[in-house]
């Protein structure tokens, strides 16, 4: 088998042929809005979690607001993400930690390199390695490639690594990645496993990545796509 930079960058082509380049956001987020964003995407979708993050920052003018504000009001606000109780408690805890630190601001992680920054952000309550490594790739432009539940199955599918978790998953992946294609990478892996690449009947019949792909019980039964599904929350965060 070809070492692990070469199949990503070949996985990279093939995703960009059938996908195109991702659309990105010219200015970058701010990385305290992303990572609010990020923790109102757990476990719902993207449709959802935009739409909690919009009412959050219709209501409130900055995130000091939060300060003074009574969780169960911030529950209720962001009650279409889903795990609202949770999550506004992952908020109300990030937000206060930041005030007692002296600012809210992440401005802090920008001069950390990616191990050091991931460390930082996941000592917030409610904050895991995915979640930190999404700041990471949006809001900092580093090129590290998240890993959700679509980007575990089919990269550990395909046989780029063989890993029993998102988190190992990540570790093993992100093991000097190839330069500069990160966010495409990571982006049309997420549209790939939405659409194609699904949990039970992958469409194998109509995947781009057919040929490399190492996955033993291929479904060439299936021969049409889902529903196309573009719309990525962390793009449209600002
Ligand atoms: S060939 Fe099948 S299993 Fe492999 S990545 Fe494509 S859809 Fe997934």
């Amino acid at each position: 088998m070809k070492n692990k930079q070469t199949i990503i960058s070949a996985v990279n082509e093939l995703l960009i042929k059938k996908f195109g380049i991702p659309r990105r956001s010219k200015v970058l987020p701010n990385p305290l809005d992303l990572l609010i964003a990020t923790i109102l995407s757990q476990n719902t979708n993207d449709n959802n979690s935009y739409k909690a993050f919009q009412n959050l920052k219709s209501r409130y003018k900055s995130w000091e607001e939060l300060l003074s504000e009574k969780r169960i009001v911030i529950e209720n606000v962001i009650r279409v993400a889903g795990l609202a109780k949770q999550k506004s408690g992952a908020i109300k805890n990030l937000i206060t930690e930041l005030n007692k630190r002296g600012s809210l601001s992440l401005n802090f992680i920008k001069g950390l390199d990616n191990d050091s920054a991931i460390e930082q952000l996941i000592g917030f309550k409610g904050v895991g390695v995915k979640t930190a490594s999404c700041v990471l790739l949006f809001a900092l432009d580093r090129n590290v490639c998240p890993v959700d539940t679509h980007v575990h199955r089919t990269v550990n599918r395909v046989g780029i690594v063989s890993e029993k978790t998102p988190d190992k998953t990540f570790l093993e992946l992100n093991k000097n990645f190839p330069e500069g294609i990160a966010h495409s990478f990571h982006t049309n892996l997420i549209r790939l496993g939405r659409e194609i690449c699904k949990p039970t009947n992958p469409g194998c019949g109509v995947c781009p990545l057919i040929k490399l792909c190492g996955y033993t019980d291929k479904n060439l039964k299936m021969k049409t796509a889902g529903k196309k599904r573009e719309f990525m929350l962390l793009d449209n965060v600002g």
